[in-house]
């Protein structure tokens, strides 16, 4: 879509350069790996190299562990997601989870262990997952019921994590579990496992409408040191909270980079194609559709860069503004791709078009890091708190 990038949106000259370099790799590099990511196992390993080699991964780790920033840059994450998520929803996966999957230890790991995980999450050496989903403790993240019981120097944790991205690819697992159950969120603590360690498996995959790498993660008398432990004991919900905080801004920018892929796919589709004797885009309806998506494209756009300003210029939490982005943006790109689609006709909905593609890869953003639902209660106790 046509826009003018710098307007009425805060971005530094340096954004605009990186808007450009990612767009430029997006439409050279990723676009060839993404379309055999739905057929070719070895998309995920070309498709994390790629990332790789052009730096993008290093925005997700700040500079002292071999990051690009002194400290995570929200409107650097947006306008990158924003970029991927139109081109691959494998590449927005993978880029996301080294910030989603290591921020726990970024924000509660002992310095030992940043130095040893960080500087490989940003050059995509190492994997990173999050692991706070279980069968019982969704939306309710307080129901967690995986164990961590202290013995010795060490935590033996027990349970299952579900849905969990990046499972059996991710190199560790920001787990979060309980260390008191019938405590509630007062006992949650999140502990950095080993993917590798005895005890923790991946029993199951999952596939859902699109594909993503998503499985059961199992913890079975597996054995942690206290030093893996992640910020304090008993302090594991604040940290998935203030993870969410930072992440949630970014899955409306993935929204609006898919929704202004449909509009441009829809744009250029009525152009050409003609029916009753003149191109689809001669009528009105069309045209009103097209005008619509747009509107709301350009508002979403705007919450989303306003939550990553506010927090870029140093609030610690952006409770609010991120879950407005988050549901507005998610919810309109549902439409708008809804839409670009019906205006494709039947060819909209054939295998291997873009807008197909789009409209499997958007359903998720409205689920994961909260729903919909959830978000519109955050947004309501922050209005309705003092
Ligand atoms: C593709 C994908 C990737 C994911 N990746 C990860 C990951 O990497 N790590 C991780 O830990 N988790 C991950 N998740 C899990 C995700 O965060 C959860 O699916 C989500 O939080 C919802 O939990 P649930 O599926 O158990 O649904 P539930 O919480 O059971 O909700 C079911 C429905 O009830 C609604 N609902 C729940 N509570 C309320 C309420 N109080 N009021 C009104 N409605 C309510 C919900 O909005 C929803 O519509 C992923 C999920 C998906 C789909």
């Amino acid at each position: 879509m046509r826009q003018r990038p710098s307007v009425g949106i805060e971005l530094d000259p340096e954004h605009i350069e990186l808007e450009c370099a990612v767009a430029e790799m997006c439409s050279t590099v990723l676009s060839s790996i993404a379309e055999r990511e739905e057929t070719d196992p070895d998309a995920f390993d070309a498709m994390r190299k790629a990332l790789a080699a052009s730096g993008v991964l290093a925005e997700m780790v700040p500079a002292p562990y071999g990051g690009r920033r002194d400290r995570l840059d929200s409107r650097a994450i947006a306008i990158i997601r924003e970029a991927l998520a139109g081109t691959s929803g494998l590449a927005d996966l993978i880029f996301v989870m080294q910030g989603l999957g290591s921020y726990a230890l970024q924000i509660g790991g002992s310095e030992q262990l940043r130095a040893l995980w960080l500087p490989r999450v940003a050059t995509g050496e190492a994997i990173a997952a999050m692991a706070l989903t279980e069968e019982f403790a969704g939306s309710d993240v307080s129901a967690i019921a995986t164990t961590a019981r202290e013995d010795g120097d060490d935590y033996v944790l027990d349970g299952e994590k579900w849905f969990i991205s990046n499972a059996g690819r991710a190199d560790f697992y920001c787990v979060f579990a309980t260390v008191d159950p019938g405590a509630g969120r007062k006992g949650i603590t999140a502990f950095l496992v080993e993917a590798a360690s005895e005890g923790c498996s991946v029993p199951r995959l999952m596939e859902t409408l699109a594909p993503h790498p998503l499985g059961v993660v199992r913890l079975d008398n597996c054995r942690v040191p206290a030093g893996n432990v992640l910020g304090e004991i008993g302090g594991g919900f604040a940290i998935a909270m203030q993870t969410l905080d930072t992440f949630r801004t970014s899955v409306g920018a993935a929204a609006v980079g898919m929704a202004r892929r449909a509009l441009d796919e829809a744009i250029s589709f009525v152009k050409h194609r003609t029916q009753f004797g003149q191109p689809l885009s001669e009528f009105q309806l069309t045209q009103a559709a097209i005008a619509e998506m747009a509107v709301e494209i350009e508002a979403a756009r705007l919450l989303v860069y306003r939550a990553a300003t506010v927090k870029d210029r140093g609030a610690e939490r952006v409770t609010l503004e991120a879950s407005m982005a988050k549901l507005y943006a998610t919810e309109a790109a549902q439409r708008i791709i809804d839409r670009a689609l019906q205006l494709h006709g039947g060819r909209g909905l054939l295998r291997g078009s873009v807008t197909e593609r789009l409209y499997r890869d958007v359903r998720a953003l409205r689920i994961y890091e909260g729903t919909s639902e959830i978000q519109k209660l955050v947004i309501a106790s922050q209005l309705l708190k003092n």
